[in-house]
């Protein structure tokens, strides 16, 4: 399997990480589409959210409060941000590694594109 992010999780391609532990791991986004964009992930290969499970829930909640954490420390929290997880193609998702976008430092629209 050629995953980029389990490279990254694995050490084999570089990244600006930001957080990381024995479950997941927070790294800039390549090509930010906010002043903060990071991308949270777990180190398990999860393709997408249709390949969670219930054993996953914990994991899922780490990866949401471990993005929180990152927003409270780049001042972002009280403006507000976004958390997107894009499910599949027709969602936008690119790379089949579960990743949870942190997105902030401006003003979102809603609804998204
Ligand atoms: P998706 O569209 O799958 O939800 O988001 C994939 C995200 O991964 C995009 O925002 C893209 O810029 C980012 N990305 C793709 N390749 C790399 C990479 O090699 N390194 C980093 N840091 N981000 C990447
Ligand atoms: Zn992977």
């Amino acid at each position: 399997m050629d995953c980029i992010f389990c490279k990254i999780a694995a050490g084999e391609m570089d990244a600006n990480i930001l957080y990381q532990d024995e479950l997941i791991l927070a790294f800039e986004d390549i090509s930010p589409k906010a002043p903060t964009h990071t991308l949270i992930i777990p180190r398990k290969h999860i393709a997408t959210t249709n390949d969670l499970q219930e054993s996953d829930k914990e994991l899922v909640g780490h990866m949401v409060l471990i993005a929180q954490k990152i927003a409270k420390e780049n001042g972002i929290a009280d403006d507000g941000y976004r958390l997107v997880l894009n499910c599949n193609r027709g969602a936008g998702q690119e790379v089949f590694h579960l990743h949870l976008h942190l997105l902030g430092g401006r003003a979102m629209n809603w609804p998204p594109g």
